[in-house]
């Protein structure tokens, strides 16, 4: 089955789609359709979003309405506002030929008034989440009494999103004789015993995540340690100047603080999560589309709400627990055969999951060392460059100044002022990262001598044996709640009311900042630099490698070493305010 034409479509749907240029069903389209268009099965489509399941089911759905009955026939839940308004969108394009035909979309987030008229209009089709559906049917506003087809989209995620009873309430609502259509990307036991309940004897059709196995994609992991993510992200985002990306993290506190210490640095991000009110939410997506802002830091959930196909790269601040939702993710980018990049950022330790993720998507991963100071720096001159000399000035700009231009300039050396221009437009990113460190994890151990000793800090935290605590359990608190490695902590002493330890001085910040806002057996957890502490000092003061006092250990003789130097300079990149690529903003506003 090559062409939509052999599917008995209606004519007016068969237009719709030769005038959105669709050629050839998707896998998903071809399995379902045909059965679909039968109508009297239920079925399950196996299949996530990209692999054209709206289509899959809009087809055929809008096929069996009939235009000259003003009754909700077709409902189509789905698990977001967002989603509900990209099937909306979808389906009328889809419809546009056939005359008489309404959808309408109703979802929580919005006043009510006015998706009660839309509903009232007698529309044939209604998309909808299921809160604003039962607040809809409670009203009165809505009857479902002629409910030929039930669509659940996103079954699995409206089910995580805990929509289980109001799924049920509406099912329970519904004709029995009505055919439920059931989506999801994934078969889990919640979405069986939806479906076990619900459902008449069905019909299960699966086609692989839409880019699980996408050639397209260049999967790359970089290993950092754990403290150093952040710094990671932002190298890999400097290395890409002309990024169209989502970030994902795996919580919506990290979405938030991730995107916000971005933006403070000046960077064109915002964050995307459920936390969000919808309003901010469909706000933040049209900049996005228009392009205004060139990355998005999202959360899985809220990811779902983006409907972009030429993403360049998804980065994974962090890996997701399940595997699967890897695959979700990279399927982002690499669409409507376009290639695209996923990178990873990973901890020593989660090398492990990348070797798992690579089972499933079957391809081989690459890891990619993270770029050094000088990469990015020359990167972002060549990208430059190109764009001088891909630029096409319109052909009367500066006819007015030509004379003022030409009387300043008159003098100047052709290479002088190309270094001039370039000093300029790069001089933030040079700044940055004059003395950037060597982010790549193992690095610190091989690095050895280079850097001509240590670079460590040593802190003060106030728990200590009245605590309970004793040299391995203070090193695993630490590590717990930082997630840092156990190789970098070093040098641990416990005294009576305190302890001291030591850490790399890069990693100090990071370890103050996570460990401060955590408690220990109820008491609040304070940490300061071992010099400044108003614990007293260490007895006896820091006494070098053998001299920790009796209750210190020190499970590594020379210490952590960094060859580099620290890092000191802070933001930077001057694409954050207007150049390569970004739009808007003035230039380093927000630089220190
Ligand atoms: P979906 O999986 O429903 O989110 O669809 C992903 C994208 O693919 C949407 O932008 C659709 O408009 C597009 N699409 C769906 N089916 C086809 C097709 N057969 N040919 C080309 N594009 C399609």
């Amino acid at each position: 089955m090559n062409s939509f034409s052999s599917f008995s479509l209606r004519e007016e749907l068969l237009q719709a789609l030769s005038d959105l240029g669709f050629e050839t069903p998707t896998p998903i389209q071809q399995k379902v359709i045909p059965h679909l268009l039968q109508g009297d099965k239920d079925i399950i489509g196996l299949a996530q979003t990209g692999t054209g399941k709206t289509a899959a089911f809009g087809l055929p759905l809008l096929n069996h309405v009939d235009v000259s009955v003003r009754s909700v026939q077709g409902l189509i839940l789905s698990p977001t506002r967002e989603l509900c308004m990209q099937i909306q969108t979808e389906m009328q394009k889809y419809g546009d030929h056939m005359r008489g035909l309404r959808i309408a979309a109703v979802y929580g987030g919005v006043p009510i008034m006015g998706q009660i008229r839309d509903v009232k209009a007698n529309p044939q089709i209604i998309v909808a989440t299921p809160g604003r559906l039962i607040d809809l049917l409670e009203r009165k506003a809505i009857s479902l009494e002629q409910l030929k087809y039930v669509v659940l989209d996103e079954a699995d995620e409206m089910l995580n999103m805990g929509f289980r009873e109001d799924i049920e309430l509406i099912l329970k609502n519904t004709p029995a004789e009505k055919r439920t259509w059931l989506f999801s990307a994934t078969m889990s036991n919640d979405v069986r015993g939806i479906a076990k309940r619900f459902m008449k004897e069905w019909q299960e059709y699966s086609v692989a995540a839409a880019n699980a196995t996408n050639e397209n994609i260049d999967h790359q992991y970089f290993v950092a340690n754990h403290h150093n993510r952040f710094e990671t992200l932002r190298r890999l985002l400097d290395f890409a100047p002309n990024i169209y990306g989502i970030i994902f993290t795996r919580t919506k506190q990290d979405c938030q603080d991730v995107a916000e210490k971005l933006m403070k640095m000046g960077y064109h991000v915002s964050p995307l999560h459920g936390d969000m009110d919808q309003k901010m939410r469909s706000k933040v997506l049209e900049r996005f589309k228009s392009r205004q802002l060139q990355v998005i830091v999202a959360t899985d959930v809220a990811a779902r709400g983006i409907d972009v196909n030429d993403i360049t790269h998804v980065i994974n601040y962090e890996l997701p627990d399940d595997p699967e939702v890897y695959t979700h993710r990279s399927g982002r980018t690499a669409r409507a055969g376009k290639s695209g990049i996923c990178m990873s950022i990973v901890s020593p330790k989660q090398i492990s999951n990348i070797r798992q993720i690579e089972k499933l998507v079957k391809q081989k991963f690459h890891k990619t060392d993270i770029p050094d100071g000088a990469e990015v720096v020359r990167k972002r001159l060549f990208f430059y460059m190109e764009q001088i000399a891909t630029a096409e000035p319109k052909d009367d700009f500066a006819k007015m100044y030509y004379d003022f231009m030409h009387e300043q300039f008159d003098g100047v050396d052709k290479d002088e002022l190309i270094r001039k221009l370039i000093w300029l437009q790069l001089k933030d990113t040079i700044d940055a990262y004059q003395e950037s460190e060597d982010l790549n994890a193992g690095f610190e151990r091989k690095g050895g001598a280079a850097g001509g000793g240590a670079r460590y800090k040593r802190l003060f935290i106030n728990l200590g044996e009245k605590d309970g605590l004793n040299p391995q359990r203070l090193l695993q608190f630490i590590t717990e709640s930082t997630d840092i490695e156990p190789n970098l902590i070093d040098r641990i002493t416990v005294r009576d009311l305190s302890s001291f330890f030591n850490v790399p001085a890069d990693a100090a910040d990071y370890i103050r900042e996570h460990l401060s806002s955590k408690k220990f057996k109820n008491r609040k957890v304070r940490l300061e630099d071992a010099e400044q502490s108003s614990g007293g000092g260490e007895r006896g003061g820091y006494r070098g490698p053998s001299g920790g006092g009796e209750r210190g250990y020190s499970r590594n003789q020379s210490g952590p070493r960094f060859s580099g130097d620290t890092r000191s300079s802070r933001g930077g990149g001057e694409h954050r305010g207007g150049g390569g690529g970004y739009k808007g903003g003035g230039r380093g506003r927000e630089r220190h």
